[in-house]
C-alpha cells in the first residue's frame, strides 16, 4: 500500500535556476542509474523475495528511493522552470521545453525514454543484492559528478544528502548479502568445476607503452594458477601435430 505525505524528504532551495544543469540532474529522475530506477528493481524484487526480513529491506529501500525521486524531480524543475518562456533556456533542453512546457518527464539527459530494462531482477536474492550494491555505487558517482558540476548551494545541499543515501543502502545491501552467504562466492546451487575456477588465463601479453603483465592478488591468490597465453599453447599444440 503506498501513501503521498505533501512534503519533501528532503527540502530542495534553488537560487539562480541553471536549465543546462536542470538537463544534467534528468539523468537520476529517469535515467539508467536513477531514482526511478532503484524504487522500481527494489520494490519488484521485493515482490519477489520469500525471505520476510529482506523482503522487508528491500520495500523500505524501494519506498525511500520514490522519495528520492519527488527530491530529484523537484530539483530538475526548478532548475528548468526559465524554459517555459525564455528561449535561450529553452536550448538546454527542446524536447522538456517544447513537449514538457519545462516540466520533467520519465527520460534521462538525452531525452530517451526510462525502460524496464535499466533494472536488473533475477529472482535470486543473493544475485539481486550484488546488483543492488553495484546499483547504489554508480548513483553515488553519479550524484558525485553532479555536485561537481554545480556551485549552487541549494542544488549542492539536496544532492548530498541524496547520495550520501546510496552509501547507506549500499552498507544496508551489504550487510544483508554477508548475512545471508558464508561464501562470497556462492551463488545459486551448482558449485563451479574444481579443475578450472582457480585457473587465471594470461590471454592479453606484450609490452611497452600499451602496458605488460602485471601481478596482483586477482592472479597471485592462494591456489591461482596462471594458464601462460592460452590462444598461443593452441596453436603450438596444433603445429607440432601436423
Ligand atoms: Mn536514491
Ligand atoms: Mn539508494
Amino acid at each position: 500500500m503506498y501513501h503521498h505525505v505533501k512534503k519533501l524528504m528532503y527540502t530542495v532551495n534553488v537560487g539562480e535556476p541553471d536549465p543546462k544543469f536542470g538537463n544534467m540532474l534528468l539523468e537520476q529522475f529517469g535515467g539508467a542509474n536513477g531514482e526511478l530506477a532503484a524504487a522500481m528493481q527494489y520494490s519488484v524484487q521485493g515482490l519477489n523475495c520469500d525471505d520476510p526480513a529482506r523482503k522487508d529491506l528491500l520495500m523500505d529501500i524501494g519506498t525511500e528511493e520514490l522519495s528520492h525521486l519527488e527530491i530529484i524531480g523537484t530539483l530538475a524543475r526548478m532548475h528548468l522552470k526559465p524554459m517555459k518562456k525564455n528561449r535561450e533556456a529553452a536550448e538546454a533542453d527542446p524536447l522538456i521545453a517544447i513537449c514538457g512546457g519545462g516540466g520533467v518527464d520519465l527520460r534521462n539527459s538525452q531525452g530517451n525514454a526510462w525502460t524496464a530494462d535499466y533494472l536488473k531482477i533475477t529472482g535470486d536474492l543473493g544475485v539481486d543484492l550484488r546488483s543492488n550494491i553495484a546499483a547504489e555505487a554508480r548513483a553515488k558517482i553519479v550524484y558525485e559528478r553532479l555536485i561537481n558540476f554545480t556551485q549552487d548551494q541549494g542544488s549542492i545541499d539536496a544532492l548530498q544528502f541524496l547520495m550520501t543515501r546510496e552509501i547507506t543502502h549500499m552498507k544496508a545491501f551489504q550487510a544483508a548479502l554477508d548475512s545471508l552467504v558464508t561464501d562470497p562466492f556462492a551463488v545459486g546451487n551448482i558449485p563451479p568445476s574444481a579443475d578450472v575456477v582457480n585457473l587465471y588465463f594470461n590471454d592479453s601479453t606484450g609490452e611497452g607503452e600499451s602496458g605488460e603483465d602485471y601481478t596482483g592478488p586477482w592472479n597471485t591468490g592462494d591456489g591461482i594458477k596462471i594458464v601462460e597465453a592460452p590462444a598461443f599453447q593452441a596453436l603450438r599444440q596444433s603445429a607440432a601435430g601436423s
